[in-house]
């Protein structure tokens, strides 16, 4: 699997980063819309601190 913490504490967990990306688009739309993330921002976020969980 592989795991990110998003600041608040919520942890995303996928099969690989693109699942993981998935999951990530979805959480910070949900719940962090103002972040107004990319999805390159959020692809690099997940290539920077992604790991092995
Ligand atoms: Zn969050």
């Amino acid at each position: 699997m592989r795991v990110i913490d998003c600041p608040c504490g919520h942890r995303l967990e996928g099969k690989d980063d693109e699942e993981l990306f998935r999951l990530a688009r979805e959480h910070v739309d949900r719940d962090h819309p103002e972040m107004q993330r990319t999805d390159e921002e959020l692809r690099q976020r997940i290539a920077a601190d992604g790991r092995d969980g």
